[in-house]
């Protein structure tokens, strides 16, 4: 590889860094944990959740988070997790986009060492 390719792909890979960067910066709130959607079935004799075919109640939202190892529960009401679902999702999108940024740095972290060891 000749040392004027090896300086085309680390800009190529810098200007990928940047664009991901970039796009950290778009993203929303962020939340942690998940959000879970339950219907149940009460204890009530000849209540609908027993019919046939059942009809349970519900749905039920509920939040849960590991916070420092310990699990931690929220109910929700529907517009809740409307919200929480979005934040979760940024959540999502934020550790993707810095796995992608960790990539294209080591990639470019190794030309860099190349370039350094040649000089
Ligand atoms: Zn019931």
């Amino acid at each position: 590889m000749t040392a004027a390719n090896t300086t085309q792909r680390l800009a190529d890979y810098e200007k990928h860094y940047r664009e991901l960067a970039a796009q950290l910066a778009t993203i929303g709130l962020i939340h942690s944990g998940s959000v879970t959607r339950r219907y149940t079935r009460c204890a009530t004799p000849g209540c609908k959740c027993h019919a046939d075919p059942p009809q349970p109640h519900g749905p039920y939202y509920q939040w849960t988070a590991k916070i420092n190892g310990k699990t931690v529960t929220r109910r929700l009401n529907e517009t809740e997790a409307e919200l929480y679902q979005e934040w979760i999702a940024n959540d999502r999108r934020l550790r993707q986009l810095i796995q992608q940024m960790r990539q294209v740095a080591a990639k470019a972290a190794e030309l860099k060492l190349k370039q350094a060891a040649s000089q």
